[in-house]
């Protein structure tokens, strides 16, 4: 009897002890975010935003990150349009190797034409190649999330954000910096630590009026000042300090005009090619059987543009492996302008597409915060380095890309 109460006794004092040590490892779980202090970063795209508008324009807000931390001039891909190189930031590859080679393209193995105002194509995971930073840090534990991203509303790999919203041309950017700050503010085992953001300016004024326009000018400063706010509420937080911030840009954008234009169906006749997709400055061109030497031979002679194939595409383009590429790539040289049949083209406008050689398709990098110099100096980086930087900022480890550490020698 004695011995038998005795063991009940062990029993349920070693259940009581085992217990306890769970709910002691439970609760330490609880707390590994918090002890290991995992990063905070914040990544903004404005779209379109030149290297130089702030050179050119009183932007107080973007300076001051620039005065605690670090500014680059940021080179774009090949070609220098909104999707390929959104994804580029994300990938750390190539259009070329991630598989986004234009706004708009045709994938032969579907037989489909991936366009970025559809949705289904947008939202289709099939189509982005390579691995975007959120699900680099979703399959390595880090919760992610994004207020319009390009590709982060597909799952890649199976990977969506935490948190992400469907894109609409609708919400304010006060809007947007309030549900950051809201996201912030989660408890902590809902709480995104990597988050990007996108506004469509200065891009739209910058296509419409020109980049020397008043009204890019305006919107430059407009867009300063939603950066003031921004970090005006970054900087209520508790957290504060442990946040780093990235503004940055897909591309910059060059002027164009009326006078400086080829009338591409002037050279290419009908019955060469079965299809020609992009827009203003770059096409890709699918010829028909037999016809990609005499597409080639129509514009050996054109001034202002240039046709390339696989074999003649300059490598610092590294553009044409990809068979979404189509056989011939159509691009206008600077400042120079592709149409179909008329100039549509009045006064001054704007566009980007070109040779990232082309300083004017340059973009904006600022960023501050725990993971960076303070630097004064003006440095060149290339956008296909940022993944690397963000992983490590985010001590996590990168998959395969096409970027150097040139990013990281500005962490401290
Ligand atoms: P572009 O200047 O032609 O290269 O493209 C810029 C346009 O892309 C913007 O004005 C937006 O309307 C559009 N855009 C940007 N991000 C997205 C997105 N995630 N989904 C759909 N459209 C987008
Ligand atoms: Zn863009
Ligand atoms: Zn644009």
């Amino acid at each position: 009897m004695t011995s038998s109460r005795l063991n009940y006794f062990g029993f349920t004092f070693l259940a009581l002890l085992l217990s306890t040590l769970l709910m002691a490892q439970q609760e330490e779980d609880k707390t590994i975010p918090a002890k290991k202090k995992q990063p905070y970063l914040i990544i903004l795209s404005l779209d379109g935003f030149r290297w130089n508008y702030p050179d050119q324009i009183a932007t107080p807000n973007l300076d001051n990150i620039a005065k605690n931390g670090v500014r680059a001039s940021l080179q774009a891909s090949f070609p220098t349009k909104t999707f390929p190189n959104h994804y580029s930031i994300a990938t750390g590859l190539y259009p070329d190797h991630h598989g986004i080679v234009n706004n708009t393209f045709y994938e032969p193995k579907r037989a489909v034409i991936y366009k970025i105002g559809d949705n289904s194509k947008v939202q289709d995971g099939y189509f982005y190649g390579g691995e975007p930073f959120w699900v680099t840090a979703e399959k390595q534990g880090v919760k992610t999330a994004s207020f319009h991203w390009v590709g982060t509303t597909a799952p890649i790999k199976g990977v969506l954000p935490s948190i992400y919203k469907v894109y609409s041309p609708k919400p304010t950017g006060h809007q947007k910096v309030d549900s950051l700050i809201a996201w912030l503010q989660l408890p902590i085992e809902h709480r995104p630590h990597l988050i990007t953001w996108y506004m469509p300016e200065p891009d739209g004024v910058g296509h419409d009026f020109g980049p020397e326009s008043e009204a890019v000018h305006r919107k430059v400063q407009e867009l300063d000042s939603l950066v003031g706010y921004f970090m005006d509420e970054i900087n209520k937080l508790p957290i504060s300090s442990e946040i780093n911030i990235i503004v940055t840009s897909d591309h910059g954008m060059q002027e164009i005009s009326s006078e400086r234009v080829v009338l591409i169906n002037q050279y290419l006749k009908k019955e060469y090619y079965q299809q020609i997709l992009g827009s203003n400055p770059v096409y890709n061109i699918w010829a028909k059987k037999g016809y990609i030497d005499s597409i080639q031979y129509a514009f050996t002679q054109v001034k202002g543009i240039k046709c390339y194939s696989a074999s003649t595409i300059p490598p610092h383009l590294h553009y044409m492996t990809n068979e979404r590429c189509g056989d011939l790539v159509l691009l206008a040289d600077s400042a120079y302008s592709i149409q179909m049949n008329k100039i549509t083209i009045d006064a001054k406008e704007g566009t980007h597409g070109y040779d990232p050689a082309n300083s004017n398709m340059n973009a904006i990098f600022f960023a501050q915060g725990p993971a960076f110099k303070k630097q004064s100096k003006l440095v060149n980086l290339q956008n296909v380095d940022i993944y690397n930087m963000i992983c490590k900022i985010m001590n996590l480890n990168p998959a395969q890309n096409d970027g150097d550490n040139d990013g990281i020698l500005l962490l401290q």
